[in-house]
C-alpha cells in the first residue's frame, strides 16, 4: 500500500493518505485564484477514509465556488494554509490542496478546468485535457476511479 504524506507551511499540520488518489485537477476560475493568491489551485480527490490527520488543529472556514454552494475549506489553525476541502457538503470526498503533499510532482493534474479564465502567460501542455468549464466525468476519468466515486455516493 503506498502511502502518501503531506502537510502545511508551519509543520503544526500533518496528514497521510492511504490509497493513490482517485484524481487530480488544475482550476483555473476566478474565485480559486483569488482564494490561492495564485494562478491556479490543483486538488487531488481521495475518499475521506483514506485520508488520516496526524498532528495539529484544522479550522473549517466556509468559501465561495462558482456553482453558488461553496465550499467547507480546512486550514491550518496556525498558518492558515489551506489542506483540504469538502464540496456540496458532503464529507465522503476529501479535495486534498495537491501543493501540501510532500511530493506534489507526484500527483500533476489529469484536466484543467476553467480554462476560459486561465491566465494568459499560464503555458498548459497542450496534452492534459482542457476545459473551458468543467468536464464530463465519465470522459475523464478511469474505470476504476469512476468505480470509487461510485462507491461512496460522490
Ligand atoms: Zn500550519
Ligand atoms: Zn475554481
Amino acid at each position: 500500500m503506498n502511502i502518501y504524506h503531506g502537510g502545511c507551511s508551519c509543520g503544526d499540520v500533518r496528514y497521510h493518505i492511504t490509497k493513490e488518489p482517485i484524481f487530480t485537477q488544475a482550476c483555473h476560475c476566478r474565485l480559486c485564484q483569488k482564494q490561492t493568491a495564485s494562478a491556479f489551485i490543483v486538488r487531488t480527490m481521495i475518499e475521506s477514509s483514506n485520508f488520516h490527520l496526524d498532528s495539529g488543529e484544522l479550522i473549517r472556514l466556509h468559501g465561495a465556488t462558482g456553482s453558488g454552494r461553496g465550499q467547507e475549506v480546512y486550514r491550518c489553525k496556525n498558518c492558515k494554509v489551506q489542506i483540504y476541502s469538502i464540496f456540496n457538503n458532503s464529507d465522503v470526498m476529501t479535495f486534498i490542496k495537491t501543493a501540501t503533499l510532500d511530493e506534489p510532482d507526484r500527483f500533476p493534474p489529469q484536466a484543467h478546468i476553467f480554462t476560459k479564465s486561465k491566465l494568459n502567460w499560464v503555458n498548459l501542455d497542450g496534452i492534459t485535457p482542457c476545459f473551458d468549464e468543467f468536464y464530463n466525468k465519465e470522459n475523464i476519468l478511469s474505470a476504476e476511479s469512476l468505480a470509487r466515486r461510485q462507491a461512496i455516493g460522490w
